[in-house]
């Protein structure tokens, strides 16, 4: 089985290569750029005009600095316009807030999470839903409150007015076709959303217990994705020690950090509770914190 090593080995991979892309594109432009007399003396001219700022700076000499400063600015603004009619090759990051180095702000960027979930979820053999669009989905007149207020949580994210949403209603009601459009919509921003039915999540519980798996990277990962949808809660076997102490475990970690959630279920809130302990229970449905959105019509799958 995949071990966390491996898993991290591959990202640092990803990075290794990202990098040496970069670099190539580097060395092609510095080539193209070196060849240009008129490149070599603009830059000449910017470096001496630095150290002269520098000088003026330690001096404190306002009037040179400020005479400098618009020199530097001018040096910049013709070095600028001078690339531009040079066909460079463009530097294409595939992240644009750590520009492909893992880091941003001194953490660990998002993308290293996301590639790292990208690779956990692989190797535990999850895959990814299609995208969804709101746009695709024709509203159920009685389920139109409902709409209102999640395309309004996808549209805010991660600023939602608050951070849980549990859908929950009867089959065929929508609630999984308007939480992938959530996932869609969250996806397309900085943000991390993993979508996981509760069958493949409480799969890899299990794994997690029997330590088939790194338990402490596989909850890393589930914790600390933006944004977590759990589909068809209550249809997954219950698993003694596991299922609902994971599960319990999970959300709450979530809920601390602050992190959002969106669980449907065709499950009652009684129900719920019944099938799971109070501590779970209360956890998901702590109205402030979640929000308990019922979808209940005849069938809502037919209309969309
Ligand atoms: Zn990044």
């Amino acid at each position: 089985m995949i071990k966390s090593k491996f898993l991290i080995d591959k990202v640092n991979d990803k990075y290794f290569n990202l990098k040496a892309e970069k670099y190539a594109v580097k060395r092609y432009n510095d080539d193209i750029l070196n060849g240009n007399a008129e490149y070599i003396e603009l830059e000449n001219g910017l470096g001496k005009a630095k150290f002269e700022l520098a000088k003026a700076e330690y001096q404190e000499n306002a009037e040179q600095i400020k005479k400098l400063s618009t020199e530097v600015e001018i040096y910049k603004a013709r070095i600028e316009k001078l690339k531009a009619t040079l066909n460079l090759a463009p530097v294409k990051y595939a992240c644009n807030i750590c520009k492909d180095t893992g880091y941003a702000e001194g953490k660990r960027c998002k993308c290293y999470y996301k590639y790292l979930t990208q690779l956990a979820l692989e190797s535990l053999g999850v895959s990814e839903p299609e995208d969804a669009d709101f746009s695709s989905l024709i509203q159920n007149p009685k389920l139109a409150k409902q709409f209102k207020v999640i395309k309004n949580y996808a549209d805010n994210f991660p600023k939602t007015q608050i951070n849980n949403l549990i859908f929950s209603g009867n089959v065929g009601t929508g609630k999984t076709e308007l939480a992938k459009c959530v996932l869609t919509s969250v996806k397309k921003s900085d943000n991390i959303a993993l979508y996981l039915t509760s069958t493949e999540l409480n799969a890899i519980f299990v794994k997690m217990h029997t330590s088939e798996v790194d338990r402490n990277l596989i909850f890393e990962v589930l914790s600390d994705a933006d944004l977590l949808i759990i589909d068809d809660l209550g249809t997954e076997t219950i698993y003694k020690n596991v299922t609902v102490e994971y599960l319990l475990s999970l959300v709450s970690n979530r809920i601390e950090k602050g992190k959002h959630l969106i669980i449907t279920t065709n499950l009652t809130d009684k129900e719920l509770l019944q099938r799971y302990n109070e501590r779970f229970t209360s956890r998901i449905l702590d109205k402030s914190k979640s929000l308990f959105i019922p979808f209940y019509s005849d069938d809502f799958r037919k209309l969309i």
